[in-house]
Protein backbone atom coordinates (compact mmCIF):
# COMPACT_ATOMS: atom_id res chain seq x y z
CA UNK A 1 0.00 0.00 0.00
CA UNK A 2 1.77 3.42 -1.29
CA UNK A 3 2.29 5.54 2.38
CA UNK A 4 2.42 9.22 2.80
CA UNK A 5 3.11 9.15 6.39
CA UNK A 6 6.59 10.24 7.14
CA UNK A 7 6.74 7.23 9.72
CA UNK A 8 5.48 5.25 7.04
CA UNK A 9 2.23 3.71 8.30
CA UNK A 10 -0.66 2.93 5.75
CA UNK A 11 -2.19 6.22 4.43
CA UNK A 12 -5.48 7.41 5.62
CA UNK A 13 -8.50 7.32 3.77
CA UNK A 14 -7.28 10.89 2.60
CA UNK A 15 -9.73 11.92 -0.25
CA UNK A 16 -8.63 15.68 -1.21
CA UNK A 17 -11.97 16.97 -0.10
CA UNK A 18 -10.95 20.31 2.06
CA UNK A 19 -12.51 19.63 5.71
CA UNK A 20 -10.73 22.87 7.33
CA UNK A 21 -10.03 25.58 5.61
CA UNK A 22 -8.47 28.84 7.78
CA UNK A 23 -7.24 31.66 6.27
CA UNK A 24 -5.19 34.74 7.52
CA UNK A 25 -6.64 33.93 11.05
CA UNK A 26 -5.21 36.02 14.00
CA UNK A 27 -6.13 36.34 17.51
CA UNK A 28 -4.56 38.29 20.37
CA UNK A 29 -5.25 38.45 24.30
CA UNK A 30 -4.62 42.21 24.78
CA UNK A 31 -2.06 43.86 23.04
CA UNK A 32 -0.61 40.61 23.22
CA UNK A 33 -0.21 38.98 19.00
CA UNK A 34 -0.90 35.06 19.40
CA UNK A 35 -1.70 33.92 16.49
CA UNK A 36 -1.07 35.63 13.23
CA UNK A 37 -1.93 35.64 9.86
CA UNK A 38 -2.52 31.65 9.79
CA UNK A 39 -3.25 30.02 6.55
CA UNK A 40 -4.43 26.34 7.59
CA UNK A 41 -6.08 23.41 5.54
CA UNK A 42 -7.22 20.07 6.17
CA UNK A 43 -8.57 17.24 4.15
CA UNK A 44 -11.24 15.21 4.95
CA UNK A 45 -9.34 12.10 5.88
CA UNK A 46 -6.15 13.81 6.85
CA UNK A 47 -3.72 13.57 9.92
CA UNK A 48 -1.76 17.07 10.21
CA UNK A 49 0.61 18.33 13.06
CA UNK A 50 1.12 21.43 13.70
CA UNK A 51 4.47 21.69 15.82
CA UNK A 52 5.89 24.42 17.48
CA UNK A 53 7.74 25.20 21.23
CA UNK A 54 6.54 26.83 24.25
CA UNK A 55 4.11 29.84 23.55
CA UNK A 56 4.44 29.77 19.80
CA UNK A 57 0.49 30.11 19.37
CA UNK A 58 -1.05 25.88 19.31
CA UNK A 59 -3.59 26.17 22.16
CA UNK A 60 -5.01 29.98 20.70
CA UNK A 61 -5.19 28.30 17.40
CA UNK A 62 -7.32 25.16 18.50
CA UNK A 63 -9.04 27.52 20.62
CA UNK A 64 -10.11 29.71 17.99
CA UNK A 65 -10.89 26.96 15.37
CA UNK A 66 -13.28 25.65 18.58
CA UNK A 67 -15.17 28.70 19.10
CA UNK A 68 -13.33 29.39 22.62
CA UNK A 69 -11.09 32.24 21.51
CA UNK A 70 -12.43 34.75 19.04
CA UNK A 71 -11.05 35.53 15.90
CA UNK A 72 -9.87 39.03 15.33
CA UNK A 73 -9.24 39.14 11.81
CA UNK A 74 -9.14 35.92 8.38
CA UNK A 75 -11.50 33.20 8.43
CA UNK A 76 -12.50 29.39 9.34
CA UNK A 77 -14.45 27.08 6.97
CA UNK A 78 -15.54 23.85 7.78
CA UNK A 79 -16.94 21.62 5.03
CA UNK A 80 -17.18 24.73 3.15
CA UNK A 81 -19.26 26.69 5.83
CA UNK A 82 -18.30 29.99 7.37
CA UNK A 83 -17.68 28.81 10.77
CA UNK A 84 -15.48 32.20 12.43
CA UNK A 85 -18.31 33.61 14.38
CA UNK A 86 -19.63 30.92 15.78
CA UNK A 87 -20.53 29.66 19.26
CA UNK A 88 -18.63 26.72 20.37
CA UNK A 89 -21.69 24.24 21.16
CA UNK A 90 -22.56 25.11 17.05
CA UNK A 91 -19.51 24.42 16.53
CA UNK A 92 -19.23 20.91 18.68
CA UNK A 93 -22.37 20.13 17.05
CA UNK A 94 -20.72 20.25 13.19
CA UNK A 95 -18.44 17.85 13.83
CA UNK A 96 -15.63 19.89 15.42
CA UNK A 97 -14.45 18.45 18.67
CA UNK A 98 -10.92 19.37 20.92
CA UNK A 99 -9.17 17.25 23.21
CA UNK A 100 -7.92 20.36 25.75
CA UNK A 101 -4.42 20.55 26.81
CA UNK A 102 -3.99 19.08 30.10
CA UNK A 103 -6.48 16.40 29.77
CA UNK A 104 -9.42 17.60 31.59
CA UNK A 105 -11.35 14.97 32.76
CA UNK A 106 -13.85 14.70 35.18
CA UNK A 107 -11.98 14.28 38.39
CA UNK A 108 -15.15 13.36 40.31
CA UNK A 109 -16.51 11.12 38.05
CA UNK A 110 -16.19 7.55 36.92
CA UNK A 111 -14.53 6.89 33.33
CA UNK A 112 -17.64 5.58 32.51
CA UNK A 113 -19.77 8.52 33.47
CA UNK A 114 -16.79 10.24 31.93
CA UNK A 115 -17.72 8.70 28.44
CA UNK A 116 -21.24 8.86 28.56
CA UNK A 117 -21.08 13.19 29.38
CA UNK A 118 -18.75 13.23 25.97
CA UNK A 119 -21.68 11.76 24.00
CA UNK A 120 -24.19 13.62 25.54
CA UNK A 121 -25.14 15.39 22.29
CA UNK A 122 -26.80 11.80 21.26
CA UNK A 123 -28.20 10.73 24.50
CA UNK A 124 -31.21 9.14 22.51
CA UNK A 125 -29.23 7.10 20.82
CA UNK A 126 -28.59 4.61 23.49
CA UNK A 127 -27.46 2.18 20.98
CA UNK A 128 -25.14 3.87 19.46
CA UNK A 129 -23.66 4.89 22.85
CA UNK A 130 -22.94 1.50 23.74
CA UNK A 131 -21.39 0.43 21.25
CA UNK A 132 -19.38 3.15 21.17
CA UNK A 133 -18.51 3.36 24.33
CA UNK A 134 -17.07 -0.47 24.01
CA UNK A 135 -15.41 1.01 20.50
CA UNK A 136 -13.09 3.01 23.06
CA UNK A 137 -12.53 0.37 25.70
CA UNK A 138 -11.19 -1.89 22.86
CA UNK A 139 -9.40 1.29 21.96
CA UNK A 140 -8.00 1.40 25.24
CA UNK A 141 -8.75 -1.51 27.33
CA UNK A 142 -7.19 -0.50 30.61
CA UNK A 143 -10.06 2.45 30.63
CA UNK A 144 -12.40 -0.73 30.21
CA UNK A 145 -10.68 -2.50 33.27
CA UNK A 146 -11.40 0.66 35.60
CA UNK A 147 -14.72 1.87 34.35
CA UNK A 148 -16.14 2.50 37.64
CA UNK A 149 -12.94 4.23 38.99
CA UNK A 150 -13.04 7.80 39.24
CA UNK A 151 -11.51 9.55 36.37
CA UNK A 152 -9.62 12.13 38.65
CA UNK A 153 -7.67 8.92 40.64
CA UNK A 154 -6.28 7.59 37.28
CA UNK A 155 -3.14 7.98 35.86
CA UNK A 156 -2.08 11.07 33.52
CA UNK A 157 -2.02 8.44 30.85
CA UNK A 158 -5.03 7.32 31.38
CA UNK A 159 -6.54 10.00 31.60
CA UNK A 160 -5.37 10.98 28.59
CA UNK A 161 -6.73 8.28 26.65
CA UNK A 162 -9.98 9.08 28.66
CA UNK A 163 -10.42 12.55 27.54
CA UNK A 164 -9.59 11.24 23.88
CA UNK A 165 -12.75 8.43 24.34
CA UNK A 166 -14.53 11.23 25.40
CA UNK A 167 -13.55 13.15 22.18
CA UNK A 168 -14.77 10.17 20.39
CA UNK A 169 -18.47 9.97 21.78
CA UNK A 170 -18.93 13.34 20.10
CA UNK A 171 -19.08 11.86 16.77
CA UNK A 172 -15.97 14.04 15.62
CA UNK A 173 -15.54 14.82 11.91
CA UNK A 174 -12.86 16.67 12.93
CA UNK A 175 -10.79 15.96 15.81
CA UNK A 176 -8.67 18.58 17.67
CA UNK A 177 -5.77 17.11 20.02
CA UNK A 178 -3.58 19.59 22.30
CA UNK A 179 -0.86 18.06 23.23
CA UNK A 180 -1.17 14.59 23.74
CA UNK A 181 1.96 13.49 24.83
CA UNK A 182 2.33 15.87 27.48
CA UNK A 183 3.87 15.12 30.55
CA UNK A 184 4.21 11.19 29.81
CA UNK A 185 6.50 8.78 29.77
CA UNK A 186 7.77 7.67 26.27
CA UNK A 187 5.89 4.05 26.64
CA UNK A 188 2.68 6.04 26.97
CA UNK A 189 3.42 8.44 24.18
CA UNK A 190 4.08 5.81 21.98
CA UNK A 191 0.70 4.10 23.01
CA UNK A 192 -1.42 7.59 22.72
CA UNK A 193 0.08 8.25 19.32
CA UNK A 194 -0.47 3.99 18.20
CA UNK A 195 -4.72 5.36 18.92
CA UNK A 196 -4.07 8.15 17.27
CA UNK A 197 -2.50 6.62 13.96
CA UNK A 198 -5.80 3.91 14.49
CA UNK A 199 -8.44 6.63 14.77
CA UNK A 200 -7.29 8.40 11.40
CA UNK A 201 -6.81 4.82 9.86
CA UNK A 202 -10.94 4.01 10.78
CA UNK A 203 -11.64 7.71 8.90
CA UNK A 204 -11.40 10.84 11.63
CA UNK A 205 -9.56 13.59 10.13
CA UNK A 206 -6.97 14.39 12.70
CA UNK A 207 -5.53 18.09 13.87
CA UNK A 208 -2.50 17.16 16.09
CA UNK A 209 -0.81 20.45 17.74
CA UNK A 210 2.43 19.18 19.67
CA UNK A 211 6.12 20.38 21.01
CA UNK A 212 7.14 16.89 20.69
CA UNK A 213 7.72 17.43 16.66
CA UNK A 214 9.79 14.19 15.84
CA UNK A 215 6.77 11.97 17.34
CA UNK A 216 4.36 13.99 15.75
CA UNK A 217 5.63 14.34 12.28
CA UNK A 218 6.51 10.63 12.56
CA UNK A 219 2.28 9.72 12.37
CA UNK A 220 1.38 12.82 10.33
CA UNK A 221 1.18 13.29 6.36
CA UNK A 222 1.64 16.89 6.23
CA UNK A 223 3.06 18.86 8.84
CA UNK A 224 3.07 22.77 9.64
CA UNK A 225 6.03 24.52 11.80
CA UNK A 226 4.04 27.15 13.77
CA UNK A 227 6.74 30.24 15.43
CA UNK A 228 5.74 33.18 17.75
CA UNK A 229 2.33 32.70 16.22
CA UNK A 230 3.13 32.81 12.50
CA UNK A 231 3.40 29.51 10.14
CA UNK A 232 6.82 29.71 9.40
CA UNK A 233 6.81 26.50 7.06
CA UNK A 234 4.72 23.48 6.01
CA UNK A 235 5.50 20.65 3.86
CA UNK A 236 4.74 17.00 3.77
CA UNK A 237 5.64 15.61 7.71
CA UNK A 238 8.70 13.49 5.74
CA UNK A 239 10.35 16.46 4.17
CA UNK A 240 10.26 18.32 7.41
CA UNK A 241 11.86 15.63 9.43
CA UNK A 242 14.83 15.75 7.14
CA UNK A 243 15.06 19.48 7.27
CA UNK A 244 17.95 20.93 8.49
CA UNK A 245 16.52 24.05 10.01
CA UNK A 246 13.44 21.78 11.32
CA UNK A 247 15.92 18.93 12.60
CA UNK A 248 18.14 21.72 14.74
CA UNK A 249 15.60 23.47 16.01
CA UNK A 250 12.61 20.90 17.13
CA UNK A 251 14.16 17.82 16.70
CA UNK A 252 17.75 17.87 18.44
CA UNK A 253 20.12 16.60 16.20
P1 LIG B 1 2.36 25.97 25.15
O1 LIG B 1 2.96 24.86 24.38
O2 LIG B 1 3.31 26.53 26.17
O3 LIG B 1 1.00 25.68 25.69
P2 LIG B 1 1.27 27.35 22.86
O4 LIG B 1 2.06 27.13 21.61
O5 LIG B 1 0.05 26.54 23.05
O6 LIG B 1 2.21 27.20 24.11
P3 LIG B 1 -0.37 29.64 23.44
O7 LIG B 1 -0.75 29.11 24.78
O8 LIG B 1 -1.38 29.67 22.38
O9 LIG B 1 0.93 28.90 22.89
O10 LIG B 1 0.21 31.11 23.65
C1 LIG B 1 0.53 31.98 22.57
C2 LIG B 1 0.92 33.35 23.14
O11 LIG B 1 -0.22 33.92 23.76
C3 LIG B 1 2.01 33.29 24.20
O12 LIG B 1 2.80 34.45 24.06
C4 LIG B 1 1.24 33.32 25.49
O13 LIG B 1 2.01 33.91 26.53
C5 LIG B 1 0.06 34.22 25.14
N1 LIG B 1 -1.14 33.87 25.91
C6 LIG B 1 -1.75 32.67 25.95
N2 LIG B 1 -2.85 32.71 26.74
C7 LIG B 1 -2.92 34.00 27.21
C8 LIG B 1 -3.84 34.69 28.05
N3 LIG B 1 -4.91 34.08 28.57
N4 LIG B 1 -3.59 36.00 28.30
C9 LIG B 1 -2.53 36.63 27.76
N5 LIG B 1 -1.64 36.04 26.94
C10 LIG B 1 -1.83 34.74 26.66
Amino acid sequence: MPSDRAGGCPSAAATGHSLLDVMGLSGHYGPVRAIHQIDLRVGAGELVAIVGGNGAGKTTLLHTLSGLHPAHAGQIRFDGRDITRWLPHRIVAAGICQVLEGRQVFAPLSVEDNLRLGGYRQHRDRGWLREERERVYTLFPILAERRRQLAGTLSGGQQQMLAIGRALLGRPRLLLLDEPSMGLAPLLVEEIFRVIVELNQRGVTILLVEQNARAALAIAGRGYILETGRIAKTAPAAELLADDDVRRAYLGY
